[in-house]
């Protein structure tokens, strides 16, 4: 019997189409190489960006007739209709329950550490389909770490839908109705919130594991970005000098109907005190363009932040209705043209931007990670191009000798590099090439 997974959505969903994977293979189910060759199809949902109804018709032709599963992302009005049509619905945290261990040997790796959110931003559906925040326990992060790093991880993603809110025995949060829309935002929580092991414990007892890897994490929340975190990054030698911090909008009208909780100046300060602790580290955001009622001066906010910031990349999504959120009740009165013409525009900002910070590593040397044939990451998640044949999964210092605007192009920054002999996978006693934090 043979089994495949379509997957829609973030990381989080790709994480947990392992878990899936890893869940089959311990019945008597194997992998098809293609959609046609399977017995049982799993589609693993995303409603975020279009309503899991939509995305699974879009495959109608191809499940008809076999044994399909939906799981992920589901809203639970949409349960019923697809039920009728396709079959069997399972709630993703059924198979995350089940799943004893990861899954397949690879170099980048994700490691869901908390699920679901309580934040109710207007135009999310998260909290509806995830439910609330649940973190996982300690030991059982650990755990499966070692047990990545092991079998040839390098690059481990710490993936949370708020995951710097993570906390075990987070204790139960809020009903949904008291956190819609809150006009005037709480000032953002930056210390440290009672008793068990928050995010920034976390972090330092990852770092703490044996092994040369790096580790990331995304997404988190402006709002729950404590100072505390900002010191422990900086000290974290295994964390990569990038972060994805969604910004959303630059408008502070903007910001409150979408209950994000921060306002721009909030936003900006943070940024400013994780640049002071560590210099030079690669930011990216998420932005909507069009949300209910944005007028163009109101955009024009947003642009100039994009400006202000110089963000190294940038996920620019339009506006679109979402079922069941708060936003949905909301005027959708920005053109589909003029949405256009505002991500185009943030667009042109950060191809400008991202071309300019590139420009800035030319001449220097940074330790990459090899992700394919001639293909390697900076610490800081800058793709870049190696003119060497390197086996994937070793760390090189590279010589920056180009910039683009997506990207690095660099050489081995010495041939005789032993990156194959210099004890397990290139790593030095300490586990790395080098322990000085390099930073672009
Ligand atoms: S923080 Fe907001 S945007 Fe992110 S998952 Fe939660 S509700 Fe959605």
């Amino acid at each position: 019997m043979k089994y495949f997974i379509v997957t829609y959505g973030c990381q989080m969903n790709w994480a947990d189409s392992e878990k899936i994977a890893a869940v089959l293979e311990d019945t008597e189910y194997k992998p098809a190489s293609k959609i046609e060759d399977a017995d049982l199809i799993v589609v693993n949902m995303c409603s975020v960006r279009q309503s899991a109804v939509d995305r699974v018709m879009g495959l109608k032709e191809k499940i008809k007739n076999k044994k399909t599963i939906i799981t992920g992302c589901v809203l639970k009005k949409d349960w019923l209709k697809l039920e009728k049509q396709f079959g069997k619905i399972i709630d993703i945290k059924e198979f995350i329950k089940k799943a004893k261990g990861n899954y397949f040997k690879k170099i980048t790796s994700y490691v869901p550490i908390m699920t679901g959110c309580n934040n109710f931003c207007a135009y999310c559906v998260v909290p509806y389909t995830r439910g609330r925040e649940i973190s996982r326990p300690v030991k059982e992060i650990i755990c499966e770490i070692k047990n990545l790093v092991k079998t040839g991880a390098k690059e481990i993603w710490l993936l949370g839908q708020n995951v710097n809110n993570y906390k075990h025995n987070t204790p139960p949060p809020s009903s949904p109705s008291k956190r819609e829309i809150s006009l005037t935002p709480p000032p953002p929580r930056r210390g440290r919130r009672g008793e068990g092991v928050d995010f920034p414990e976390l972090l330092k007892i990852v770092n703490d594991i044996p092994g040369g890897f790096w580790i990331r994490f995304t997404s988190p929340h402006p709002k729950d970005f404590s100072d505390e975190l900002i010191n422990t990054m900086a000290k974290c030698e295994k964390l990569g000098e990038y972060l994805n911090l969604p910004v959303q909008a630059g408008d502070n009208q903007i910001l409150k109907k979408m209950n994000r909780g921060y306002t721009v100046s909030q936003y900006e300060k943070l940024v400013k005190e994780i640049r002071a602790k560590i210099p030079n580290i690669a930011l990216s955001t998420d932005v909507i363009v069009g949300f209910p009622g944005e007028r163009k001066k109101q955009f024009e906010n947003t642009a100039k932040l994009f400006r202000k910031i110089k963000y190294d990349m940038a996920y620019i999504n339009k506006y679109s209705p979402r079922a069941g959120t708060v936003a949905a009740k909301m005027k959708d009165n920005v053109s589909p043209k003029e949405k256009i013409r505002r991500a185009k525009i943030l667009n042109e900002i950060i191809m400008q931007t991202a071309l300019e910070n590139n420009k800035k590593c030319i001449g220097k040397t940074f330790e990459v990670l090899i992700t394919a044939p001639n293909i390697g990451k900076t610490r800081s998640n800058k793709t870049i191009k190696i003119n060497n044949d390197i086996p994937v999964g070793k760390f090189v210092n590279v010589k920056i000798t180009d910039a683009l605007v997506w990207g690095l192009k660099g050489e081995l920054k010495n041939e005789q590099q032993t990156y194959s002999n210099s004890g397990a996978d290139g790593f030095g006693e300490n586990g790395f090439v080098n322990k000085t934090r390099q930073k672009i």
